[in-house]
């Protein structure tokens, strides 16, 4: 597969699609149409920011047009999400000494250390220097999580402190609160409340081989995805990386042994430690700013109090477009992403056709969200959730599409995130109605709940389902065989056997279950207790409290 000629134009895709006429049943013919224009070659990978974007754009609002769902977003159905490129400063332009009670260090950046590009709220910033001077503090894994009983920082004051961190968490907590509690994100937060000035996160020694530096050296010329004009709320925060090497070699000047600091007592806990002493650190970053739009449409509710509500389907429309690594002449670069996520976006046109065609609208009105920038991050779809074309808090449900593979004729789904929520019941029904089972998570592991979009909803504390297809049937084989072998691969495209009347059927179940959340007398409510919900939405949003 090859880039078509730059002057390929929108009317010729869209005509394109429109005339697929290969067998099957029309929901059939219209999921093939979808899949396999967005998927083609002439969208080139559909990065976020890029022409092959602008094209999916255009036929998204096309088809919603087509199908008589109203724009929804804040100029016609778009909503522009302001974006970041957020590069490193040269190589040896950062800096990290440490003045230590025993010993003076300096580090050397890129080797000892990475420090992140600075993170500035002014949009109409181009480029930024960091520094942060302070004693230092250990706080093991840096979780301050006191349901679990967890304080990492229990006996030391981080205030002004440059605070060294383990990565992961400790053995034990469930797959999804340590997914949760394990992010970056959630420990500078964790490091920022409490006013420190730096966190670094510390890497392990022995995984210091020469093929992880040269990945390090590789990732450091990389940059960042954020927000441009948006305060993450530690903006004076200077972040990064220390590596395990470099850690013990601090811990030494400062009198410690970072081994028997980083190991559990019999209790299971690290104790914090104050190494005294003072760091200096130093970063600059440039940045590149640009937008994206999600598209927004919708259908109104026909019920005058609950119209008002909001039950969201979303699925991201962005992949990671042309690999613009070292290739042979006429290598196919180009990374389709049939399943990742042209997929997730036909099976919700075909849901939003279903919606159309029905005789009665819905009591509340559905929302049809294609985000935006998903693989630099969930952005797309944390700006829409946190920053919604309809009134915050009037989102009763999120219902998220993301990859479903669809190469067998599945008779269970896995539904992530229902069983934290009152949308299971809801999901199962629906489910059962075509004769489909619900199946408990078979990859605990991957915690898959916190890594697509839905997770953004769960974040502004809206209950949400992410639905795959179940491994029964010979699903456990392709979902294992699409990981291992198409993820993110230029193969990911329609040449793989794509079932495309089981991308119908899996549209049909997304509608009954977008339908039922918004036929309901009453919105989802978190279950009484549970994680998310008590972190998110608060205890007064759960089913069952005062
Ligand atoms: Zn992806």
């Amino acid at each position: 597969m090859k880039l078509l000629p730059r002057t390929a134009s929108v009317l010729a895709l869209l005509t394109a699609a429109a005339c697929a006429t290969t067998g099957g049943n029309d929901a059939e013919r219209r999921f093939k149409a979808d899949l396999t224009t967005l998927a083609s070659d002439a969208y080139e990978g559909r990065e976020a920011g890029t022409r092959g974007y602008d094209l999916a754009v255009d036929y998204v609002v096309a088809q919603f047009r087509q199908m008589g769902v109203e724009p929804a977003g804040e100029d016609g159905y778009l909503q522009d999400v302001p974006l970041r490129r957020a590069y490193r400063g040269a190589p040896g332009t950062a800096l990290a000494t440490f003045e230590g009670p025993d010993e003076d260090l300096t580090l050397t950046d890129r080797e000892d250390f990475l420090l992140d590009a600075p993170s500035l709220s002014d949009p109409g910033a181009e480029d930024a220097i960091a520094t942060a001077e302070g004693g230092v503090v250990f706080a093991g894994y840096g979780i301050d999580a006191p349901s679990l009983g967890i304080d990492s920082y229990a006996g030391i004051d981080a205030a002004g402190k440059v605070v060294l961190l383990l990565q992961g968490a400790p053995d034990g907590l469930p797959s999804e609160e340590a997914a949760h509690f394990q992010s970056t994100t959630t420990k500078i937060a964790a490091a920022a409340a409490r006013g420190a000035s730096a966190v670094l996160v510390l890497g392990s020694a022995a995984e210091e081989t020469p093929e992880m530096r040269a990945r390090m050296a590789r990732y450091a010329d990389m940059p960042a995805n954020t927000f441009a004009g948006r305060d993450a709320g530690h903006e004076d925060v200077v972040t990064g990386h220390l590596s395990g090497s470099a850690a013990m070699r601090l811990f030494e000047a400062a009198g410690e042994d970072l081994d028997a600091a980083a190991t559990p007592d019999e209790a299971g806990r690290i104790a914090a430690i104050d190494l005294g002493g003072t760091m200096t650190l130093r970063a600059e970053g440039r940045f590149e700013n640009y937008t994206a739009p999600n598209v927004v449409g919708m259908i109104e509710g026909s019920d005058p109090e609950l119209k008002g509500e909001y039950v969201v389907l979303s699925a991201h429309l962005d992949h990671v477009g042309i690999d613009d690594g070292e290739h042979a002449k006429g290598a196919d670069v180009i990374h389709n992403g049939a399943m990742d996520n042209a997929s997730g976006i036909a099976t919700m046109l075909e849901a939003a056709r279903r919606f159309t065609t029905d005789e009665e609208r819905p009591r509340r009105s559905v929302l049809f969200v294609a985000v935006t920038a998903e693989e630099k991050g969930l952005l797309g779809s944390e700006y829409f959730a946190s920053n919604p074309t309809v009134p915050q808090g009037a989102m009763v449900a999120d219902v998220n599409l993301d990859m479903p593979i669809l190469m067998h004729d599945f008779t269970d789904v896995i539904a992530f995130g229902a069983q934290h929520s009152t949308l299971q019941d809801i999901v199962a029904e629906a489910a059962e109605g075509m004769d489909v089972t619900l199946a408990p998570d078979p990859v605990p592991e991957m915690v898959l709940f916190v890594r697509s979009d839905h997770y953004s909803f769960v974040k502004e504390g809206v209950p949400s389902v992410f639905l795959f297809l179940g491994f029964s049937n010979g699903g456990e084989q392709s979902f294992r065989n699409f990981m291992s072998t198409h993820y993110h691969q230029v193969s990911d495209s329609p040449r793989l056997p794509i079932r495309y009347d089981v991308g119908a059927r899996f549209a049909e179940l997304n509608y009954r279950i977008a339908k039922a959340i918004a036929n309901a007398d009453e919105r989802p409510e978190w279950n009484r207790g549970d994680f998310f919900g008590d972190l998110y939405a608060g205890d007064e949003a759960a089913v069952g409290a005062d």
